[in-house]
């Protein structure tokens, strides 16, 4: 009778919401082929990068970094280093030591920067930054010293030295004016000047992913690759010289500053980024920008969370089809929150209760459908991600003529960190996607505190020779 029929409809309206439901996520699940297609774009980008008459326009920059080797222990002495763009802004001591006891000991204190400096003038952010070191010593005791200072700068930037970078657009969460275009070791070191409380020795920029690497590389030589997969996304490794063609020379290697989230920018991603990609991108400090670091890093992945579960609400599907205040709200999901809801460990009852704290009031199939979101979301970021990480080793290998090569990659971030299956992912798309490599991934401890000042060191070493 009429109660049958009626049970039937609901059912029917059931299975259909489910369908509808996959049928967005789909859009998310990549096949190998279309991953292989990934990982053979990203080749054709850094090839574009690396060659003079089209790195003007190339989109994946490919920067040099005048780090010209891993590290050979023999660094030795005491430097500043400061580390800004990634989760929290530090200042650090580094205290490294060389010969048979070889030692790397570090003191260092976070500290806070305010958004309205993160997106202020550039004279205010790099005041507060020289405020910060200001304090740091003080706590030291160090005020007098001098030392020489590392400045792990996590942006891209044009460099012509070690001590010399052009800052080619902010990144991530900053949006500091009269920056871009401009020397960030001057910037700094004018506000050094400016301060008139302490004199320091601006030796080297350095990306994190640079960092990185080296410092996995004092511990594991066959490192020459830095990934981080946190905040933002990004690699680089040891690319032939002869192969950078705007740096003159043919001999050795420099490490190169990929600069891989702004893969994409030029619309090679565009079959595979969906609706909600784009409107993150839109939303985002930088449209049009850091397209493919839109799609795997931690800063944007809650982000295109929040997109689906917005579209899955207004079509009914989620939360009584009520879009509640929270959810309209940018950045709520952090990573620290989808690693949480991701937690195989974790009941249905306690994914309800984290989108409790958030302040979205869930039923149980809620909960269901939103954990299988991030799932899917952090599934895809993995993945490319791992493809292009199957481009970079399959470069080395080529490089070098080999048929197999094996090769270490330093790895930070907190995405790669923290979440429960990030990792587990990544390493097998990469494994999938460049077969003839035999990769091994360590992770950094403290890779831009400690790999700044290495850099810092082999840049004093340098300049000692130099003066000769
Ligand atoms: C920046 C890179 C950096 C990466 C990871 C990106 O947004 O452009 O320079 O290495 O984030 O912090
Ligand atoms: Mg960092």
């Amino acid at each position: 009778g009429k109660g049958a029929a009626m049970v039937t409809a609901v059912a029917y309206r059931l299975t259909e919401q489910a369908r509808q439901i996959q049928q967005t996520l789909a859009e998310f699940r990549l096949s190998k082929t279309q991953l292989l297609e990934v990982k053979k774009r990203m080749r054709v980008e850094i090839e574009r990068g690396l060659k003079k008459d089209t790195h003007k326009q190339a989109t994946v920059k490919m920067l040099p970094t005048f780090v010209r080797s891993t590290p050979d222990g023999t660094e030795n002495g005491d430097f500043l280093a400061l580390d800004l763009g990634g989760t929290n802004f530090r200042v650090l001591l580094v205290k490294i030591r060389s010969g048979k006891r070889r030692s790397v000991e570090m003191h260092n204190k976070i500290y806070a920067i305010p958004i309205e400096v993160m997106q202020g003038t550039g004279e205010e952010l790099f005041d507060h930054i020289v405020h910060c070191i200001s304090d740091f010593l003080d706590y030291m005791g160090m005020k007098s010293a001098r030392l020489p200072l590392g400045f792990t700068f996590s942006f891209p930037c044009h460099q012509t030295s070690l001590d010399a970078g052009i800052l080619v657009t902010w990144t991530k969460g900053f949006k500091a004016t009269e920056c871009e275009g401009e020397d960030v070791v001057e910037l700094l070191r004018e506000a050094i000047k400016r301060k008139e409380e302490f004199e320091l020795d601006v030796v080297a920029i350095v990306n994190d992913t640079v960092g990185t690497m080296m410092t996995c590389a004092y511990e594991e030589p066959t490192c020459e690759v830095g990934l981080i997969a946190g905040t933002g996304s990004n690699a680089c490794y040891m690319e032939e010289l002869r192969n950078i063609e705007i740096v003159p020379g043919n001999e050795g290697r420099m490490c190169v500053n990929m600069e891989w989230g702004a893969f994409g920018d030029n619309g090679c991603l565009d079959d595979i980024r969906t609706k909600y990609d784009q409107a993150v991108d839109e939303n985002s400090l930088n449209e049009g920008k850091q397209r493919y670091e839109k799609m795997c890093s931690g800063m944007y992945l809650g982000e295109i969370v929040r997109q689906i579960l917005i579209d899955l609400t207004k079509r009914g599907f989620l939360f009584r089809g009520q879009i509640s205040e929270t959810l309209k709200t940018r950045g709520i999901f952090e990573t620290k929150f989808l690693s949480q809801i991701e937690s195989d460990r974790l009941a249905l009852l306690q994914v309800r209760a984290i989108l409790q704290q958030l302040g979205l009031d869930s039923t149980c199939d809620d909960s269901i459908i939103v954990k299988e979101v991030c799932g899917t979301v952090s599934r895809r970021a993995a993945q490319i991600c791992g493809a292009g990480m199957a481009a970079v080793v399959d470069k080395i290998r080529e490089n070098r003529g080999l048929d197999h090569l094996d090769v270490t990659v330093g790895v930070d971030g907190t995405l790669y960190k923290l979440h429960p299956h990030f990792s587990r992912i990544f390493l097998q798309t990469v494994k999938d996607l460049a077969p003839k490599c035999d990769v091994n991934f360590l992770l950094s401890e403290d890779g831009s505190g400690k790999g700044a000042a290495l850099i810092t060191a082999v840049g004093c070493r340098q300049r000692e020779l130099d003066a000769q």
